[in-house]
């Protein structure tokens, strides 16, 4: 077998097509479509309306099992998938991903437009800047949070009167509410329009949030690995007068902005999902959104292009949309909406749309479903599960850190015949929602035929649709053509969708669920401020929001270091928060880091631009 050359190498000795021309094969019409540059456009969201009729393609989501830190090979199976569909098998399709973080990129991982010769190309412009989504997703988050602070500084600084006169200030002699203020009058039950009309009571209750500082839960955002940004103190400057005030940053793509990106239907949507953040509760025990603040229609303004899916191609010239890319833990680390629904439509009837879910199949396909799914209604045909014997291997009892390498050369069946354990307990997890499933082994080139076949026969017996062996990093789509064969024969099979839980149920029961059902769980644990915030968030009526937990991705329990199919654990629930905007709530299994650090070697030792050509070299 010949080498491997590097994901960039393989990346640039392809020419990708132009994108209007792609464009154009896929059934876009010219007016649809912006051009950014010569391989990325997106794509406007009136196509919704023009392709309303047309019949959805067949849609497939791959997952994978409890991973080991490295990944064991999602985006890159999702590529091959549909390279072996559209370019092998002549079918009509698209895949659907997420646009990676650009911290990782210069951090420790890998990019994600998956890899060797399954890749999304130009593999540099899909891991950098791709159309400056993740920037707007910046800057209004930022945005919000300049909001809070500089209105609880005003507050606390100016009378009521003063306040309200600032806020509806004199134009032409007269005091006008702006349509943003006139909804919150709305909201506090004040059905007047004249602002010289408001009593003494309703002035102040108007112009004061009196929001609790200790109660704000929005926090900054920055798309870099930047530890020292977890804890800081705003307001430091003389001129903030000693409003001082601990507060964080998380990575961009943890914002509530980018999960409401993802889940978004439409433009009206996304406005009224932007104005229902909650960013605090006031003293008296009011959330106070981004509505209440003023600030909804400017989010609002600065999402209108990043709510357009974004057009690139495979390797192999077919279609794809990169869209959105919420965090996979505390957010549900699932593409858009939007890009599956159009590319649902575009590729018609007898095509097939193949979406990724971040994770394992424990954490990205169940909040796929529960969540994802609930809020489009869309219906899943087929779950592509993903496996490899060195995650295998270590579920069975193999080294798990910093051993990958021997890990992969170890022989033994007898481990991974005990790893398998996890698998089966992934492909029961996906068969909770009613759906066929189809193992995807992800070959490695240190795999022996004996390791391949044990893993298919594995896979059926514990109830897979089929189970089949892939080649798609060494080569590319015709790799994986026997996985698109078993996937259509999939699509075709019956399938009877149901959710996990029901919204109605309380919020401890909805966690109880997810956890005895897909982890494993003998039950859960509510600790005193998850307690406290099942109260809350009840009494505030948020209740019947989805879950969205918020636990690690390397075991089926909380503790990390549990491979296999961890037994007799209580799931501790340390906390609940609210993405009210994005819609659901995430409870925190253990504590979670909401922006990444930089090791001591990170990636960008090796990046560089060749001045000549402008080529980026070292990108993985
Ligand atoms: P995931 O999406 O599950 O996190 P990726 O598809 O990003 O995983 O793959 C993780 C890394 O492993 C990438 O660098 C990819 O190129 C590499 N990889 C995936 N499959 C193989 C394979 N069969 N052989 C060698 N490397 C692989």
């Amino acid at each position: 077998q010949k080498p491997v050359p590097s994901d960039i190498v393989i990346s640039r000795s392809c020419v990708p097509k132009p994108v209007d021309r792609l464009a154009k094969e896929v059934g876009l019409l010219s007016d649809e479509v912006e051009l950014y540059g010569k391989t990325k456009a997106k794509v406007q969201l009136n196509i919704v309306k023009r392709l309303q009729a047309q019949p959805d393609g067949k849609y497939v989501v791959v997952t994978g099992i409890t991973p080991t830190p490295l990944g064991e090979g999602k985006s890159t199976t999702t590529i091959g998938l549909v390279q072996a569909l559209g370019a092998h098998m002549k079918l009509n399709v698209f895949a659907c991903v997420r646009q990676p973080s650009q911290g990782p990129t210069f951090g420790i991982k890998g990019g994600a437009a998956g890899g060797g010769y399954s890749q999304v190309i130009p593999m540099e412009e899909f891991n950098l800047h791709l159309t400056g989504d993740i920037h707007a997703i910046t800057a209004a988050n930022n945005l919000v949070a300049a909001a809070i602070d500089a209105r609880m500084f005003h507050e606390s600084t100016q009378s009521d009167k003063a306040l309200y006169n600032r806020l509806v200030p004199l134009s032409g002699g007269q005091r006008k509410f702006s349509p943003i203020q006139l909804n919150r009058l709305k909201k506090l039950g004040i059905e007047k329009t004249d602002p010289s009309a408001l009593t003494e009571e309703e002035i102040t209750r108007f112009a004061r949030l009196d929001m609790d500082p200790s109660s704000v839960t929005w926090q900054r955002v920055l798309d870099t690995n930047d530890r020292f940004l977890r804890k800081i103190t705003i307001g430091q400057s003389p001129t903030e007068k000693g409003y001082t005030r601990e507060a964080q940053f998380d990575i961009t793509v943890a914002s509530e902005i980018m999960a409401v990106l993802a889940l978004t239907s439409s433009l009206e949507d996304m406005r009224q999902r932007l104005a229902k953040m909650v960013v605090a509760t006031s003293r008296n025990g009011e959330p106070i959104t981004t509505e209440d603040l003023g600030v909804s229609g400017a989010l609002t303004v600065l999402m209108k292009d990043a709510i357009k899916p974004n057009l690139m191609q495979t390797l192999e010239g077919t279609p794809v949309f990169v869209h959105a890319g919420p965090f996979a833990n505390i957010a549900h680390g699932n593409s858009s909406i939007l890009a599956d629904k159009i590319a649902l439509k575009l590729v018609g009837p007898e095509g097939f749309v193949v979406t990724e879910a971040g994770f394992g199949a424990d954490i990205g396909m169940e909040k796929f479903f529960n969540i994802k799914c609930r809020y489009s209604g869309l219906r899943p045909h087929v779950v592509v599960l993903v496996a490899t014997v060195r995650a295998l291997k270590m579920h069975g009892g193999g080294p798990t850190v910093n051993l990958q390498d021997f890990l992969s050369y170890l022989r033994n069946l007898e481990l991974l015949e005990n790893g398998c354990s996890n698998m089966r307990k992934q492909i029961e997890n996906a068969k909770h929602f009613g759906v066929p499933v189809v193992v995807a082994v992800n070959g490695f080139k240190t795999d022996t035929e004996a390791e391949l076949d044990l893993v298919c026969r594995m896979a059926k017996a514990a109830g897979a649709f089929d189970a089949v062996r892939c080649s798609h990093w060494a080569e590319g789509g015709a790799g994986a053509v026997a996985l698109g064969q078993a996937v259509q024969r999939a699509s075709e099979a019956p399938s009877n969708f149901k959710f996990l839980y029901d919204l109605e149920l309380p919020i401890a029961d909805k966690i109880r669920i997810i956890a005895q059902k897909i982890y494993g769980a003998d039950d859960i644990e509510l600790l005193p401020e998850a307690q406290h915030k099942v109260e809350l968030y009840t009494k505030q009526g948020f209740g019947g929001l989805p879950i969205c937990m918020a636990k690690t991705h390397l075991s089926l329990s909380h503790e990390a270091d549990k491979k296999g199919v961890p037994t007799g654990f209580i799931l501790p629930i340390r906390d609940i928060r609210a993405s009210v905007g994005a819609g659901f709530l995430f409870p925190l299994v253990g504590t979670m880091p909401t922006i990444p650090g930089l090791p001591t070697r990170p990636c960008f030792y090796d990046i560089d631009l060749d001045p000549e050509t402008e080529q980026v070299n070292g990108l993985f």
